[in-house]
């Protein structure tokens, strides 16, 4: 889960990293409350990049001036995200830009620290351009991120004096919260040099969602539409597509497979919903009632493979709530029998091919287009 850059920061506050002071405004009224020293920058909050060559960064020298700015701003979409909040905060005046980011990386099965003495643009730029200006360290995790290991990645980006002390301060803090938060990355661009001192004049965070359990804290930013919500609340993965044939399936691989499926016979996916392993009637019943609610939806592809799962189950949940819309259902595994009598008697033919039952999905959805 991504984290806006003002929640980010009040991580950083909370680990000791310096930041600028500032606060978060929702209308450009709410900047006259603040008591901010002046020049201000006003940050747009969104969870994309780049928002300073979007124009969603701008310096303001007086309140009418960050008023005004503020309203642009906020009426702004920077990449597809409507820009709903600001950060506005005491300006500073930038001597140079470095980089420093922990990122999990796979292939070294560890975080791995990465610094570079070109800030203020991206780092996948940096690495293709001037790659020697990137310094990276692997952390250990049963030692974690010792003091000289910092100094030898800050000499590695040309650091020395009060601003390498500053950088093995703020990089130990970064690790500390990398670890102490779960995050899979924390970014600082730039790392600014401010008054001869290091100063984290951006912040991203990226938190692990596998251990978002652990940190309930944390706000939430996951943007989910009516049907995702009711679907996570009743225990179920459901993800929203923008085609027209609505798809159940049981087990990640037969959803994708069907996906796939639908896809090559020329269909288009209006979104999917896997039941999972061991889905219960009540599950199921459910299921067909969300993925029928989204608008445009022109038929229902059921595929079903019982395992765990069982048929009749399957069976009994599909005569119980008969989709408002063309069906198609393609039935085999455990309990296949009693599953196919149960539909057999609400008239209801279920395939064993899952491609044909795919194909005749299409063509009922493409008839009613
Ligand atoms: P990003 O574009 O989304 O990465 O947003 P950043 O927070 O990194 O800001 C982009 C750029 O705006 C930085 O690299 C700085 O050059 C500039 N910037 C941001 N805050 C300040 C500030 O307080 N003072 C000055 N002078 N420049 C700033
Ligand atoms: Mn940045």
């Amino acid at each position: 889960m991504k984290l806006h850059e003002f929640q980010a920061k009040e991580l950083f506050r909370r680990y000791a990293i310096p930041i600028q002071h500032g606060a978060v405004v929702e209308r450009p009224e709410q900047i006259d409350a603040l008591t901010l020293k002046y020049p201000v920058v006003l940050k747009a909050q969104v969870l994309v990049g780049g928002r300073g060559k979007a124009g969603g960064i701008k310096l303001a020298q007086t309140p009418a001036e960050a008023k005004d700015r503020a309203a642009a701003i906020l009426g702004m979409s920077i990449k597809g995200e409507a820009v709903r909040r600001l950060l506005v905060a005491e300006a500073v005046e930038i001597g140079a830009e470095y980089y420093l980011a922990f990122i999990v990386d796979r292939s070294a099965r560890s975080l791995v620290a990465i610094a570079s003495a070109a800030g203020g643009i991206d780092i996948e730029e940096v690495a293709q351009k001037t790659p020697e200006k990137i310094a990276k360290s692997a952390v250990d995790p049963f030692l974690g991120f010792p003091p000289f290991a910092a100094r030898t990645l800050g000499r590695g980006i040309g650091l020395g004096g009060t601003l390498l002390k500053d950088f093995v301060s703020m990089a130990a803090a970064l690790y500390r919260l990398c670890h102490g938060e779960d995050a899979e990355l924390a970014e600082i661009n730039p790392l600014a040099v401010v008054n001869g001192r290091l100063l984290a004049v951006d912040a991203k965070v990226i938190i692990d969602d596998n251990a978002l359990f652990r940190h309930k804290d944390l706000p939430k930013n996951e943007e989910l539409t009516d049907l995702e919500q009711a679907a996570k609340s009743a225990g179920l993965s459901y993800v929203e597509l923008d085609g027209d044939i609505a798809i159940i399936g049981n087990g990640a691989g037969l959803v994708m497979a069907t996906l796939d499926m639908v896809a090559h016979y020329g269909g288009r996916p209006a979104n999917f919903l896997d039941v999972g392993g061991g889905a219960s009637e009540e599950n199921m019943r459910q299921a067909i009632e969300i993925v029928t609610r989204k608008p445009g939806v022109r038929a229902l592809l059921v595929n079903i493979f019982g395992g765990i799962t069982r048929c009749d189950d399957i069976a009994r949940a599909i005569v119980a709530t008969p989709p408002p819309l063309p069906m198609v259902v393609r039935l085999t595994g455990t309990n296949e029998e009693e599953g196919r009598k149960i539909l057999k008697a609400a008239g209801i033919d279920a395939f064993i091919d899952p491609q044909e039952a795919t194909k005749h999905a299409v063509t009922l959805a493409k008839g009613r287009g």
